[in-house]
């Protein structure tokens, strides 16, 4: 199991766009599998995870082991995910062939969000530069079209990026995943925006609530609003597109790629829009399993 969650920047030269990255290494998740119930004071534990006896399925829940996380010293138990019906959106078919890779991989496959629950994300805008939101919304679309993925924004937040980002937050709710943020932010607050690099973005592979599977959760979209708002006063418009786009296909999966027609590639290239190969590699991370 991939325990660690991957953050990728994307940089920009001085005088040309471009993209470098690196991998940078951020707060392990730390995966305790304990059984988290015993016979003893089973009613109050029922009561307060909401649970009711008479369901027998709430009953069976409650013998079955847990998965606990750690968050900064604090251990909660994995969220257990909304009841789902099937994927929310259609798998997308993979019609093109490239280049592409994915961040978190098991045994082969890739490691994804759940294609049957909706990704909730939040913006915190301050600091956005004139029509970054556009690029920001547009991006999303793009994504959502290419993977199948439902995204769905659960509104403003004033949360501080953070590469170390907690991914269970009382804010948004102890018993879920926090939703995957996306900030304008500086490398004043965020030192690995500093210099050239234009965006950070990537997503925490985590267990499923039974300890089975992994999927991506809690994901985080850091932009630089100095360089995307030189970009885009410059008239780059596309480019900088391109590096929100980029920095979102981390988020839901796709790693760099060695070759240049992708925009997946981590420097400069003549590519702006999503390429042959990570239109593939989009739609296979969209086609993971459901959690159950
Ligand atoms: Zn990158």
């Amino acid at each position: 199991m991939d325990e660690r969650s991957d953050e990728v920047l994307s940089r920009r030269a001085r005088h040309q766009v471009a993209r470098a990255a690196r991998r940078r290494r951020a707060r392990p998740l730390v995966v305790l599998a304990v059984f988290a119930l015993g016979l003893v004071g089973v009613g109050a534990v029922a009561q307060a995870r909401g649970l009711d006896l008479r369901q027998p399925d709430d009953l069976a829940a409650l013998f079955r082991p847990r998965v606990m996380v750690e968050v900064d010293g604090r251990a909660f138990a994995v969220p257990r995910p909304a009841p789902a019906s099937g994927r929310l959106h259609p798998a997308v078919p993979v019609t093109s062939a490239g280049s592409y890779a994915f961040l978190h991989t098991v045994d082969g496959a890739p490691v994804g969000y759940d294609p049957c629950r909706p990704v909730r994300y939040v913006v915190r805008p301050d600091g956005a530069p004139p029509g970054g939101q556009e690029l920001v919304d547009e991006a999303v679309a793009e994504i959502e079209a290419a993977t199948g993925l439902d995204f769905a924004y659960a509104g403003r937040t004033d949360e501080v990026p953070a590469v170390g980002r907690d991914l269970i937050q009382t804010r948004y709710g102890a018993s879920q995943w926090a939703p995957v943020l996306i900030a304008w932010s500086t490398s004043d607050e965020m030192p690995g925006l500093a210099g050239d690099v234009a965006g950070i973005g990537g997503s925490a592979a985590v267990p499923g609530a039974d300890g089975d599977g992994l999927w991506l959760a809690a994901g985080r979209l850091a932009l630089d609003s100095e360089d995307l708002g030189r970009m885009l006063d410059a008239g780059y418009r596309g480019a900088a597109r391109g590096v929100v786009l980029h920095e979102l296909a981390h988020v839901v999966g796709l790693d760099h790629v060695d070759d240049p027609a992708e925009l997946m590639y981590p420097t400069t290239s003549a590519r702006v829009d999503l390429g042959p190969g990570d239109l593939a590699g989009l739609a296979l991370v969209g086609q993971v399993a459901c959690e159950q």
